[in-house]
This record gives structure tokens, sequence and C-alpha cells, in this order.
């Protein structure tokens, strides 16, 4: 309605305007030399007007042969940066995929279309890593570490290749270099962590690492190795308090208690972690200066008054009863045990000697500890060290689980059979170091 209006306004206005120019009167006369023109005015006016619109196409034209290149450059960009577009997505599919050399032929076109931008280098990087081609990674990475819009992503591509080939000297250089270019970088926090962990530099870890569970860890580690005493106690105490139910960290800030000899800091130490977690290291150190197996039993007791009827106050019970011959509680904390849903071997490995102390070799003696050593065969495994992450077990205790380097996680559980979670390395997944971006 209103392109209708308009053009109804401009055809009155055109009419009026041709009206008027046709109505003019007098003629025009032009004398050039010896030649005289003369016509009527509206003549004359209409011919001036068709000049004017006949200029004005010759001029946008000759602007426009003039701009031709301008304007064939700018159209030949935005087809590269559209050609360029598709094979940055191309090149992230192949990525994504796994498909090496897609991503690469990708990757590289992607370079060619929209030159070195920090996104083209990764992409050209990660498709060498991808490939295999370690070189020409390590040449991309180089080069956005060298870009000051980008550094960052340069050496956390450099630092996992020196990962992947175990050369943590040079690691640690990239690490500071990545730190420098983007501080406080979480997963970088990580790394370093890792980094500091595998060069057996305890006290680094422990301020890098975030969370009371790992901290706890390394800082009892840290402790072990410090040759200053003031600071190892210190960092022993550290590591307590963040996780007073650690037994390591426990043990390693009591036994530097009782060699200052504040034992009995170090025995309030070791209950308050028993009442969290209980652990036989724990009942080992507070038995250790009692030779006397009577003297060992009432320090059993005192370690166990705050929770005695967990399955390790029971178990201490019976066994450091048995020692000091008292065969009835022996008898009564491990049958508790055992009506409480303990199936471990340990409990009737303990069961199988208390009827052997009861019965001795008789007829009836033999035919329980037959029955008894036939359920430890049976029974669930004893609680161990199991890394919480991976799940693969430990012999012993580590500030940083041996089989996948996580840090703090080894926990003393007794885990069922049956109920035992894959370990990590069975799992289908992809490989540390392999993922990509
Ligand atoms: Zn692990």
């Amino acid at each position: 309605m209103r392109r209708v209006l308009n053009f109804l306004v401009a055809a009155v206005i055109a009419l009026a305007v041709a009206w008027f120019v046709a109505g003019l009167p007098g003629r025009i006369t032009a004398q050039i030399g010896n030649t005289t023109v003369e016509a009527a005015t509206p003549v004359v006016a209409l011919g001036l007007l068709l000049t004017l619109v006949v200029l004005y196409f010759l001029v946008r034209l000759l602007s426009g042969v003039v701009r031709l290149p301008w304007h064939l450059g700018r159209w030949r960009g935005a087809r590269q940066r559209r050609l360029g577009d598709v094979a940055v997505t191309r090149a992230l599919l192949a990525l994504a995929a796994g498909e090496k050399s897609d991503a690469r032929r990708e990757a590289h076109r992607a370079r060619r279309m929209l030159s070195d931008t920090p996104l083209t280098l990764l992409l050209a990087a990660e498709a060498g890593r991808l490939a295999g081609r370690q070189d020409e990674a390590e040449t991309a990475f180089r080069q956005l570490a060298q870009r000051d819009d980008a550094a960052f992503l340069g050496y956390r591509g450099l630092l996992r290749q020196a990962i992947a080939r175990d050369d943590w000297a040079e690691a640690a250089v990239l690490a500071r270099q990545a730190e420098a270019a983007q501080p406080g970088a979480d997963w970088l926090r990580q790394e370093r962590v890792r980094l500091a962990i595998r060069a057996g530099n305890w006290a680094e870890a422990t301020q890098l690492a975030d969370g009371a569970v790992s901290r706890g860890a390394l800082a009892t580690a840290a402790s072990e190795t410090e040759p200053d005493k003031a600071r190892a106690v210190k960092l022993a105490r550290q590591a307590w308090k963040d996780n007073p139910a650690l037994a390591p960290a426990a043990l390693a800030y009591a036994e530097k208690l009782r060699a200052d000899g504040r034992e009995s800091r170090a025995l309030a130490v070791v209950r308050h972690s028993w009442t969290l977690a209980p652990h036989p290291d724990l009942a080992a150190f507070v038995l250790a200066p009692f030779p006397d197996t009577l003297a060992r039993v009432k320090a059993a007791q005192r370690l166990t008054e705050a929770n005695p009827s967990h399955t390790e106050s029971r178990l201490l019970l019976a066994r450091t009863s048995l020692e000091a011959g008292l065969a009835g509680e022996a008898r009564h904390q491990a049958e508790a045990a055992r009506d409480a849903g303990v199936d471990q071997r340990r409990l009737w490995l303990l069961l199988a000697d208390i009827e052997e102390h009861d019965h001795g070799d008789t007829e009836a003696g033999r035919a329980a500890q037959r029955e008894a050593l036939r359920r430890a065969a049976m029974a669930e495994p004893d609680p161990q060290w199991r890394c919480t992450v991976c799940h693969v077990p430990s012999t012993a205790w580590h500030a940083a689980c041996p089989n996948c380097g996580s840090p703090g996680g080894l926990q003393w559980s007794a885990v069922a059979p049956g109920s035992y979670p894959l370990p990590a390395v069975l799992t289908y997944g992809p490989e540390r170091g392999t993922e990509v971006l």
C-alpha cells in the first residue's frame, strides 16, 4: 500500500514537472561560430536533463571499472574465508573421529585459506599429533607459543608432548613458561602437581595441590623427605590437620612427636585418627612400647574405647586378648565381628587360632580349625590400599597412586568380591595424553 502511494506521489510530481516544462514559453538560440542552433525552451530543458542522466551513468561506470580489482579481491577474500571455515569444521570433525589423514589434510587447507591464526595453528598441531607427526605438531605449537594472543596454547601442547616422551626437565621449563603466559590456569596447576610428584618434589606438590585429601597425602610424603626437623614436624602436622582420617599422616606426625618425647600428644593424635578411620598401623604404633601382653590389651582397650564395635577395634581387641591368653574375651570379640557380618580372611584365621588355643590338638579342635580355615579360603579379602580413581590395589601406601598418579588416591578399604570396580587400566577410554584439543 505504501509503495502504491509512493508511486502515485512520484507520478504526480513527474507529471507536474513535465507539464511545467512543456508549458515554458519562448525559444533558446545558441551561436557556436557561424552555426546557430535554435530550439524551443522545453526541448532544451529535456536535452539538459538527458545529458545529466547520461553523465551520471558514465561516471558510475568509470568508477566501477577503476574499483574492479578491489571488488575482486574482496570477493576472493570472502570466498577464502568461507572455504577456510568449512575446512576448520571438517578438521575438527576428523580430529574428533580420529581420522588422521583427513584431519591433517583439512588442517592444512584451513591454514592455506585462513593463514596462520591461533585456530589453524592449533588444528595443524593437533592433527600432526594425532597422526604421530610429533615434529610437525611441535613446529605448530612453537609458532603458537610465539604469539602473544595464544602463547598458553602453544606451551600447553609442548608440555603435553614433553610429558608424553618422559622429558621431565623440559616439561618443568615449559610449565613455568605456561604459568607466565596464563597465571593460575587450573589444568596447568594439576600438571605441575604431577610434575612435582614425578620429580619427588613433595613440598612443591603440596603447595600446588588443591583439596584437603590430596594435600594431606602430599604433605605426609613431604614430611618424610624433609631434612629440616622443625619443617618436617610442621609438614606432618599440616598433613594430619588436612586429613586426620589418613593413617600414614597421623603416623608421620605421631612418630615425630614420639621422637621429641611428646608421647601423650602422639597418642592423642593416633586415638583421634582411630575414631575417624581405624587402621592396623595405628594400633601397631600404640602397642609398640609395650612388650607385656596384658599391657598391650590395656593399650588396645584405651585406643578403641571411642569406637569399640568397629571391625578394626574388635579384631585388635581379639588378637591382643588371645596373645595375653584371654581366650574368652578374644572369642567374644571375634564372634561379635562375625555376627555383625564381617567375613574377612583375617577374622577366620583369628578364629582358627582361638580354636587351637581353646581345644588344642583334639579331634574337636582340629574339626573347628578346619572349618575356620575352610571359611578363610572362601572369605572376602582383607582391607588394603586401593586407588579411588583407577581402583588398582597397592601393597603399600603411597602419596600418589603408583598406577595412575592421582595424589591422595589411595584409600584403605575392604571391597567385597564381585563388587570390585573395574580397574581403569582395563576399561575402554582415551589413553592419557591422547585426547585432542
Ligand atoms: Zn590410581
